[in-house]
């Protein structure tokens, strides 16, 4: 067992120190040991890791290249910029390869239906894509509001035969749509799963996300040393609920010499009530089945919150994330809607990659920086995703 602080966790009740843990009903804990004792007993079998393995290669296109975006580089005159090219997976982000690990753990415990909520409709998409391989029936919940928003992703879903269902209840977003999916889901436990679109909920799901994003940090390792010799100076990436940091941070938390940073959304600005950044200016509490950072009003209900990137905008953060600020081994930054914006415009013409505004947040930290460092350093840059979805509503609020 290694002695590192950073080494197994979570601790077999779910916990990476003070946050995480199972908060939910004991019905519920039951349900979620099963699964967790389903996952311990398939992570470590020869065929799935098979499996899961061929699959990102030959379904995802793995491994993702890193790319040194030299011009950007050059045009801020500072350290180097890589980028890890999760944008250029199957479905165009990291999401997929969490969808494909719960999809597989769903037809191995006999599950009859995978449900789940979604926002911009990104998880829903990459869900209903990993359901379609897998053969397994999908329900996705999405608010009205959001199936108007985002057509390209509500007809994807269709086209991929998922259900979607539309909630029509409160403000019909994302959080009647989590309300909505959840009561469906606790019609039948035994035979339903919830699979959760990020490093975030009641045990076993962090630890689960964590691991099957973690193929991200292991690739990225391994390709700079490779490539250059050496590790990176700082690695970044956006924080939303925290999978595509969590997937990328792991590889390098004992390497001392990586300043490792995830960039929140400042929104509007930290010190308007428009923003999303949960680790910056939350505190520890508990939301949605774990203990972590939680944004609050006075009242102890979770704030609403504000980002131009909508896969970012949660009021808690995964429990892993939250440890790991409290230990001081990451540094959490954040970057607002405008300087998200400036970085999108930036990487698409200078190095002709349009990036998701999620993953714009971490490109506009590292702009941020570059120009205060020496030439010879090295920022890796998770990019998270492509900027597809984006383009439209970019160009109209830039008037392009
Ligand atoms: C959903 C999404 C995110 C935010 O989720 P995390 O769990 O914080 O990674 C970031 N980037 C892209 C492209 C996304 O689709």
């Amino acid at each position: 067992m290694s002695t590192s602080p950073f080494a197994n966790l979570p601790d077999s009740q779910g916990y990476f120190g003070r946050f995480g843990g199972q908060l939910i009903p004991p019905e519920l804990k039951r349900v979620m040991d099963e699964i967790d004792a389903a996952y311990e007993e398939i992570r470590v079998r020869e065929d799935f890791q098979q499996e899961l393995a061929e699959l990102f290669s030959d379904y995802v296109g793995r491994p993702s290249p890193i790319f040194h975006a030299r011009r950007l580089s050059e045009k801020l005159g500072g350290a180097q910029i890589h980028l890890k090219r999760e944008d250029l997976n199957h479905t165009g982000a990291h999401k997929i390869n969490h969808c494909l690990g719960e999809a597989l753990l769903a037809k191995f415990m006999g599950k009859t239906k995978v449900i789940a909520e979604t926002g911009a409709g990104q998880h829903g998409v990459a869900l209903a894509t990993a359901c379609a391989l897998v053969g397994i029936p999908c329900e996705i919940h999405m608010g009205q509001v959001d199936i108007e928003k985002e057509h390209p992703n509500v007809t994807k879903m269709k086209i991929l035969g998922c259900k979607l269902v539309p909630v029509t209840r409160g403000t019909a977003t994302l959080k009647d749509a989590v309300d909505s999916a959840f009561e469906e889901y606790l019609k039948d436990p035994q035979n339903y799963i919830y699979a959760i679109g990020s490093v975030v909920g009641p045990h076993p799901f962090p630890k689960m996300v964590r691991d099957f994003q973690s193929v991200i940090g292991r690739e990225a390792r391994e390709q700079f040393l490779a490539r250059h010799g050496r590790l990176p100076d700082h690695v970044t990436a956006c924080v939303g609920g925290g999978s595509n940091a969590i997937g990328m941070f792991p590889a390098f938390l004992e390497d001392e010499s990586v300043h490792l940073v995830g960039v929140e959304p400042a929104g509007e600005g930290l010190d308007t009530q428009r923003h999303s950044a949960t680790l910056t200016l939350g505190k520890p509490g508990e939301i949605h089945g774990m203990a972590c950072y939680v944004l609050e009003d006075e009242a102890g209900n979770p704030m609403p919150v504000h980002s131009i990137a909508s896969g970012l905008d949660y009021p808690g953060v995964g429990p892993q994330h939250s440890h790991l600020k409290e230990l001081g081994r990451v540094d959490y930054e954040t970057a607002s809607d405008d300087e998200c914006l400036e970085a999108f415009l930036t990487l698409s013409r200078v190095e002709g990659i349009i990036p998701a505004l999620e993953s714009a947040h971490a490109v506009a930290w590292a702009m941020r920086v570059a120009p205060t460092l020496p030439k010879g350093e090295h920022i890796l840059i998770n990019l998270s995703g492509r900027g597809d979805k984006d383009a439209d509503y970019v160009a109209e609020k830039l008037g392009l």
